[in-house]
């Protein structure tokens, strides 16, 4: 009998390929195999024939695509219509990829399909097909706590029956989780649409025997037991690389970096989806430039055709700064001149940021990135809010006043490094409790 062969299905957005493909060295380095299936889209903007995958296909890693039945030219930062499509066309294509996969490698025919969330009809297209199925959540385990607990949420008068909540009120998912806002449950502010898309996603995932969670029980102790089927493997944090960027990386403000005092340099990135309003952007770049310190800020170029990146206002100066489109975010994260992260607290982000010991500035904007700021400034108490003004915008003064507070913290700063020994000591390494959980989850698949 062969190595377990994963096939491995990732939502075609960047903070999905990530996780999936740090999970996919991991299991690699067990001595499994990986088909790793993007949209033709992606993989074409992702270049997936890089230098940086050299590796990995020489140790058993392949990569396919599946058409995601839109045009080329579709608007990708249309997540309604995305949603809709792989829904709609790729379940029929799996059955056939899957033979096509296992007719090629008859020694090694595929033992489990691992999905991400949106992606949960694979798990029952691997159900009909006989093959084992688990799901891989990409954001905090709280969060998937939150939707496995939405009938009970209903029940209780806490949200209605379209995800709306009730009222402002304070929720406790379970006795041993911290007492949360109702106003932050993750699907809160987004179309009504993707809370009945969740509710049937949920379904989905009983098809997947574990929901891995890129998270440890020492950060989520209580979300972890929540069910029995949550399996803490993270954090998933194999290579300080993001081998499947969607952006090309501009590495010259690593060399900038390298020329700046150390712990002077305020980071700046909202992930690869969040856009900025212009007269927030204006507010940001003066923001900014307020800074009595060096600042490398990530300004992406908008996916959404709409909406452009660059309102700088004619009095921003930047002198201080460095702009780049994309950048390689570890690498920034571990690099001893940065002092802070203002951050929109996406998951991968958030965990990146953890295992730096870097503390935050919290910027949240959707989904789950309201829990996650909340942990961060509540729970693990290793970053301050930024807070909105009576216009629902982050002025340039709070970002001033809230980078020296952050920065003149000594507590901030202390409990950052000792959660990051905690996590890349206690967690990652062989015989650590993520490790143990993934080796049990591969002998599973075996
Ligand atoms: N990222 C990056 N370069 C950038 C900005 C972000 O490589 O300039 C990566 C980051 O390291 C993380 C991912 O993009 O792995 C973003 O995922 P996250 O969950 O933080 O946010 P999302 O993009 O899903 O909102």
């Amino acid at each position: 009998m062969g190595v377990p062969h994963f096939l491995v299905l990732p939502y075609p957005v960047q903070g999905h390929v990530n996780p999936l493909m740090q999970f996919s060295e991991a299991v690699i380095k067990h001595g499994c195999k990986i088909t790793f299936v993007n949209t033709e889209f992606i993989h074409k903007q992702a270049n997936n024939s890089g230098e940086a995958l050299d590796n990995l296909k020489e140790q058993g890693m392949r990569f396919v695509t599946i058409p995601d039945g839109l045009d080329p030219e579709d608007d990708r930062s249309d997540h309604q219509k995305v949603l809709v499509s792989i829904k709609t066309n790729m379940p029929a294509l799996l059955p056939k990829l899957v033979q096509d996969i296992n007719a090629l490698d008859s020694d090694n025919n595929i033992t489990c399909v691992v999905a991400t969330m949106n992606m949960g009809w694979a798990l029952q297209v691997a159900h009909k097909l006989g093959i084992k199925a688990a799901f891989l959540w990409t954001a905090s385990a709280v969060s998937l706590a939150a939707c496995y607990c939405i009938p009970r949420l209903i029940e209780d008068g806490i949200i209605d029956s379209e995800g709306v909540q009730i009222k402002k009120q304070e929720i406790q998912l379970s006795p041993n989780m911290p007492v949360m806002d109702s106003a932050d449950l993750p699907w809160g502010g987004v179309a009504k649409i993707f809370f009945s898309h969740i509710v049937k996603e949920m379904k989905n995932l009983e098809f997947g025997e574990w929901w891995l969670c890129n998270t440890t029980s020492d950060l989520e102790p209580g979300a972890v037991t929540i069910s029995p089927r949550f399996l803490p493997i993270g954090p998933l944090m194999e290579s300080d690389t993001n081998k499947s960027s969607f952006w090309e990386e501009d590495t010259t403000c690593l060399t900038w970096l390298d020329q700046q005092q150390p712990q002077s340099v305020v980071y700046v990135s909202f992930g690869s989806l969040a856009t900025l309003e212009p007269n927030q952007f204006k507010e940001l770049a003066l923001g900014l430039d307020l800074l009595k310190r060096p600042f490398l800020w990530v300004v992406r170029p908008s996916s959404d055709k709409n909406k452009v990146n660059n309102a700088y206002p004619d009095e921003f100066h930047g002198g201080k700064g460095k702009i780049v489109k994309w950048a390689p975010q570890k690498k920034i994260l571990n690099h001893p001149a940065i002092a802070c992260f203002i951050s929109h607290c996406g998951w991968n982000s958030t965990l990146e940021s953890l295992c730096s010991g870097i503390p935050f500035l919290c910027w949240p904007f959707f989904s789950d990135q309201f829990f996650n700021r909340s942990y961060i400034c509540d729970v693990w108490k290793v970053g301050l809010r930024l807070e909105k003004d009576e216009n629902g915008v982050i002025v340039k003064g709070e970002i001033r006043k809230k980078v020296d507070q952050v920065l003149e913290d000594g507590d901030i700063k202390a409990r950052s490094l000792k959660l990051k020994e905690l996590l890349v000591v206690d967690n990652s390494v062989k015989g650590g409790q993520s490790s143990k959980n993934l080796e049990k989850f591969i002998n599973w698949a075996k």
